[in-house]
């Protein structure tokens, strides 16, 4: 195996020391379809099975010869790449191909939906994030533009003596006070209540164990305590719900109720309404929760979730940009549960494997189109990416979608020979998760085990890295752990995986559970 050469380190000293201690410290040398190279001391071409496929970012694997050779036109015909604030058609055609998609897969998906284009997956999860807050300020501002008018509306019908004001539980009146003192002691309070309140920012839901991305505002609606709480000043606070529990989505909404309060004349007496106040921004969801295992989710939580959107108002965003783009045998992962977003994120991908690229899609209805200069980036929309995005489409959609049905058989085979394996090592084996190639394979714990090199490495959280450490050493098969406590071994690969593959896979794993189950604690050790 080979590792970076000599000489001082300026990037990844951490990482890289961190990775070759659990014997994942490999330097790749070439890459096609689910074949990584690395040369060995000897030098001489040692091919790996990838598993991990760039987090799952290579639906048609590493540097697809279409893919590739596509992308040499592009460069060759000079399309230009960089043409910011110009007509910009490819963005369009883009847009144009994934509302038509989304349209077949979104159950009673009958709106249009409009495109905002970004360069990695945690931008487009922060772009819904803003406009949710932008749709959130709209609703504030009407609210409080009728709150106004009403006051204004009291004033009048109390200084022309048609009201009287009402006791009310928010201001103790002086008993020598006029009705228009009162009213304007009241006014004031409702005034100073309703300031701090719409000055807030929002609260977001999410689910627990959720992966939204690591930027300032995305890393809050990721659950990883290590990667957010150091920035939770940064940005508006999530509240991680579990999916399986509708009680508690219930109850967390009811907590999060909050209310503007109003003053109406109402039958010549002023009195005060409390006026629903939107807390909640957003609920970010991903259909099959990769961080967590690759679990999907099941029927009754995606229509939980949507129940909950519609009783609060806010928008439902479908995080697609890890099970989206065909990985779980549909275009969208959410199609297999019925649950409908109001918007959706997509990348990796989308990228073809050789760019970087990210879209994110709103329904219409909800769409507030100053958007479209509020948010934008250098990059973004390359028109290189874009053609790459509009290959990857094509070749996704050919042959009444020939990949989509490739992903799903691929997908069962392989989760087949996963189950196989957990089937004959129950003792080692908790479960086989995942949906089409989005698939996790997740082992009991280990912290009580009577082998002391698997106990500490289960006790500091790292088992799993040295389980993909051994499976890269002894079976050449490139894979990474998943899931909360890292026991988890994940596998998405790309829809070009053969049978001897998924044999080679079965026979590894096997090799691990023996390991597991013999207690071979050694042999994890690089
Ligand atoms: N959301 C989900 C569901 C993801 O899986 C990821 C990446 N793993 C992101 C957001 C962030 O994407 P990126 O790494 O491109 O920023």
């Amino acid at each position: 195996m080979s590792s970076p050469a000599g000489g001082p380190v300026f990037a990844d000293r951490v990482l890289n020391d961190w990775l070759s201690s659990v014997g994942l410290g490999i330097e790749y040398s070439r890459a096609e379809a689910n074949t990584l190279y690395y040369v060995d001391e000897d030098g001489q071409e040692v091919p790996v099975l990838d598993h991990v496929c760039g987090f799952g970012s290579l639906i048609f694997g590493h540097n697809n010869p279409d893919i590739v050779a596509h992308a040499k036109t592009v460069l060759d015909r000079q399309v230009p790449v960089y043409v910011q604030l110009s007509h910009q058609s490819h963005a369009n055609d883009i847009a144009a191909v994934l509302h038509a998609i989304l349209r077949r897969e979104i159950p009673g998906g009958d709106g249009d939906y409009a495109a905002i284009f970004a360069n990695s997956g945690a931008e487009a999860v922060e772009i819904c994030v803003k406009h949710a807050e932008l749709e959130r300020r709209a609703r504030i501002a009407k609210l409080t533009e009728e709150i106004a008018r009403n006051a204004e509306e009291a004033r009048g019908a109390v200084g022309a003596g048609r009201a009287t004001v009402a006791e009310n539980p928010y201001v103790q009146f002086d008993r020598a006070s006029g009705e228009s003192d009162k009213l304007e002691q009241l006014l004031a309070e409702a005034g100073r209540r309703n300031a701090e309140l719409t000055a807030r920012g929002p609260v977001h839901l999410a689910l627990e164990n959720a992966f939204h991305g690591k930027l300032v505002a995305s890393v809050q609606l990721t659950q990883n305590p290590h990667w957010r709480l150091p920035f939770t000043s940064l940005a508006s606070s999530t509240r991680f719900l579990r999916a399986n529990r509708p009680d508690e989505m219930k109850a967390a909404v009811e907590e999060l109720r909050t209310s503007l309060l109003d003053a109406l004349v109402d039958d010549g007496v002023v009195t005060v309404v409390e006026r629903d106040f939107p807390l909640v921004g957003a609920f970010f969801v991903e259909p099959v929760q990769g961080a967590n295992g690759m679990r999907p989710l099941t029927e009754a939580a995606a229509r939980e979730i949507r129940a909950v959107c519609d009783a609060v108002g806010c928008p439902l965003i479908v995080d697609e940009i890890h099970s989206g783009m065909g990985r779980t045998g549909a275009f969208l992962a959410s199609s297999h549960m019925g649950l409908r977003g109001d918007y959706y994120t997509l990348a990796k991908s989308i990228g073809g494997g050789i760019a970087k690229n990210a879209v994110a899609l709103f329904h219409r209805d909800r769409f507030r189109p100053e958007f479209e200069v509020m948010h934008s980036s250098t990059f973004a929309k390359d028109g290189f990416s874009a053609s790459i995005a509009l290959k990857v489409l094509e070749m996704l959609e050919a042959d009444d979608g020939r990949a989509y049905r490739i992903a799903a058989e691929r997908g069962d085979r392989l989760k087949g020979a996963l189950t196989a394996v957990a089937a004959d090592f129950p003792d080692v084996v908790d479960a086989v998760h995942g949906i089409g190639l989005m698939l996790a394979v997740e082992f009991k714990d280990q912290t009580r085990a009577s082998s002391e090199p698997l106990r500490e490495k289960a006790a500091s959280g790292m088992l799993g890295y040295f389980i993909a450490g051994l499976i890269l050493r002894e079976h050449h098969i490139r894979v990474l752990p998943v899931g909360p406590a890292g026991n988890s071994v994940r596998f998405e690969p790309s829809i070009y995986l053969t049978d001897a593959d998924i044999a080679r896979t079965e026979n590894a794993l096997r090799d691990v559970c023996t390991i597991l189950r013999d207690q071979e604690g050694d042999r994890l050790t690089p």
